[in-house]
């Protein structure tokens, strides 16, 4: 964080490390008769247009600028944060401390309008997958193309299949990612594991992101059903401050998405054994993204039903702050 964004005001709201967690979120809620969106609160931006530095970050902030699944509209309609949260959700996609983002779809750019994220501020983009709504090559180039050019190409991340997906400039830095290996972006240490996802026709392996700073980790998982063995393995020893999961399938009886994408019921087993096992650490946030139409009731209902069970929906301008301890 620069000294400049500590002093801004800012619109987004965020939930700071204190207000919510796994297994202190009923007890807390019972005790003072807050709901969910009592706990959001006003902070500072997080946003930064100049190019970040490679020593060891600490904290990690998670904006999210997309919480929707595939059968929302690909025009998100908002001009500034003056609606109803998560009135109509964009494509899912997440900036980690103002300049790394996971996902670059259709409206990407409209929800960062909104929510004063500058895309000159872009370094990198993460990519879990090349479905339509988690990839926009027009908005890659204007994200790229935005940037001033002295800082370089915008590096784009992704698995090598994907990548043939992504267009080719001297803008953009294609940098094939192995899942299973970690690499550095700006002092944090990024691992793309296995998902439970196909992309039709393609023969890539659709990535989820394990995201590490010097004291805090955070685990974007989607789009993916169940986890893979092999994800499970590598997560199994790394305790996590947040995990981000893919809750497209609502309650989802009998959804034949389950296949490739989560219902709560999936969610909350999983849950339990990753809090048994010490996967998830006793405050962890628990957050729901790619969340379908139609499958889950309006947000103010699935905010009043799932954060006594310690289930948080995101929505986009929601902004998790994990602060180094
Ligand atoms: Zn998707
Ligand atoms: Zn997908």
């Amino acid at each position: 964080m620069t000294k400049d964004s500590e002093t801004n005001p800012s619109r987004r709201d965020f939930l700071t490390m204190t207000s919510m967690g796994a297994a202190s979120l009923a007890t807390s809620l019972a005790a003072t008769g807050l709901t969910g969106s009592a706990h959001a609160k006003e902070g500072e931006p997080q946003g930064e247009s100049k190019e970040a530095d490679s020593s060891p970050t600490k904290q990690l902030e998670l904006l999210f600028l997309g919480t929707g699944a595939a059968n929302w509209p690909r025009k998100y309609p908002f001009k500034d944060k003056s609606h109803p949260r998560a009135k109509v959700r964009a494509m899912s996609s997440m900036l980690v401390n103002g300049h790394i983002l996971i996902d670059c779809g259709p409206t990407v750019l409209d929800v960062m309008n909104c929510y004063d994220v500058d895309p000159a501020g872009i370094t990198d983009i993460l990519l879990t997958h090349t479905h339509s709504d988690h990839l926009h090559p027009g908005n890659i180039m204007s994200i790229a193309n935005g940037r001033d050019a002295s800082l370089g190409p915008l590096k784009f991340w992704g698995d090598p299949e994907a990548l043939k997906k992504v267009p080719d400039s001297d803008r953009i830095e294609k940098i094939p990612v192995e899942h299973g290996k970690s690499f550095q972006v700006h002092g944090l240490t990024m691992t793309g594991l296995a998902a439970n996802h196909d992309v039709h026709g393609s023969k890539e392996q659709c990535l989820l992101y394990l995201i590490e700073s010097a004291t805090k980790r955070a685990f974007y998982a989607t789009d993916t059903g169940w986890l893979p063995t092999t994800t499970w393995l590598h997560i199994e020893r790394k305790p996590l401050d947040a995990i981000i999961w893919d809750a497209t399938c609502g309650e989802g009886k009998g959804d034949p998405r389950i296949f490739s994408h989560n219902d709560l019921t999936m969610i909350r087993h999983m849950n339990q054994t990753l809090m048994q096992r010490k996967v998830l650490k006793p405050d962890a946030k628990i957050i729901l993204t790619h969340i379908a139409d139609r499958l889950h009731p309006p947000h103010h209902v699935l905010e009043k039903k799932l954060i006594p069970e310690g289930l948080i929906p995101a929505y986009e301008g929601m902004s998790v702050v994990l602060e180094a301890g």
